[in-house]
């Protein structure tokens, strides 16, 4: 078996020449665009309880999209299949904020990972909890730490949110959302804006790699079934326009968020997340890209 701690600490040595060199960090809103280049964390967490991390793996990002990952898994546990009534499942090889798709489909988002698509669950979670809560609630309860909110960021993701606010009203007008934009926007601010480190994050997706299961109290948090279509759906659709340059390259199930951080998947064995907030042009973590190429080309393991 691989030393998986001295895998990640060769990989963040290997990148440390590269940090803040090449891409871009996200700058829609002014507490991401502050964030300095050079940061690189790695972590991982295997499903039977194995950890290890290099690298700034401990200091906490804005998870932004991956968010959407713990929106869809509260959405599964909560609505269930009637989830799926007005949210496709299929990539939609456009940029996570486009509109163009959602015209031509009748409000209807090709997946729950586009912007769309999360602000489409958030909607159906409305009927059932208080979705707020409720994610923090999840993500506390399977990282055991308390995770919060960034206030200041979810303030100005609503200051500059015009896409986003558009995408919801669009949906309005197909009569694909049944709650006031406004109100569904808030929550969906509020996902994209919380704040967690590589450590938590590799933690938090525990059940991802074993079957549903709470990575620490073995409880069920999905079904079986339901984790291996949360897994299949980050493989076609978690990294926007560039899923299936991901599926090439690193072969694993995947989920990116601007804010520079990537949480993948390998099914039974364990969950691991990169942050390094340099982008590439789709909105995914340019070196953390290459940490997961590394990794997988190292270790050998990949759905495939
Ligand atoms: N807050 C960002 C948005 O809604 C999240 C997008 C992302 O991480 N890809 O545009």
């Amino acid at each position: 078996m691989d030393d998986y701690q001295l895998v990640l600490e060769d990989i963040a040595d290997s990148l440390r020449p590269e940090l803040g060199k090449a891409g871009h960090v996200a700058s829609y809103i002014p507490a991401l665009a502050r964030v300095p280049a050079a940061h690189f964390g790695i972590a991982l967490r295997t499903a039977d309880g194995v950890e290890a991390h290099a690298g700034d793996s401990t200091t906490g990002f804005s998870i932004q999209s991956i968010s959407k990952l713990f929106t869809l898994t509260l959405g599964m546990q909560h609505v269930g299949e009637r989830l799926w009534e007005r949210i496709g499942r299929e990539p939609s090889g456009n940029p996570f904020n486009s509109l163009l798709q959602l015209e031509s489909e009748q409000g209807i988002p090709r997946n729950p990972f586009i912007n769309a698509g999360a602000i489409a669950v958030t909607d159906r979670l409305l009927h059932y909890c208080d979705p707020k809560r409720a994610v923090l609630e999840l993500l506390s309860g399977l990282c055991e730490e308390p995770v919060r909110f960034d206030e200041e960021v979810a303030a100005s993701e609503a200051e500059t949110g015009f896409r986003n606010i558009a995408l919801a009203n669009f949906m309005k007008g197909f009569g694909r959302i049944d709650h006031d934009a406004q109100t569904v926007l808030d929550v969906y601010f509020h996902h994209c804006s919380i704040r967690m480190s590589c450590l938590q994050l590799a933690r938090a997706a525990g059940y991802l790699c074993r079957d549903g299961l709470h990575p620490y109290s073995g409880e069920p948090v999905l079904t079986g079934r339901q984790a291996r279509r949360v897994n299949a759906l980050m493989l076609t659709c978690g990294t926007y326009d560039a899923a299936g340059e991901f599926a090439f390259r690193i072969g694993l199930p995947c989920k990116s968020g601007v804010g520079g951080g990537i949480v993948a998947v390998v099914p039974d064995k364990l969950t691991l997340c990169v942050w390094s907030p340099a982008l590439e042009e789709s909105g995914n973590s340019l070196l953390g890209m290459k940490a997961l190429e590394m990794f997988t080309a190292r270790t050998g393991l990949s759905v495939f």
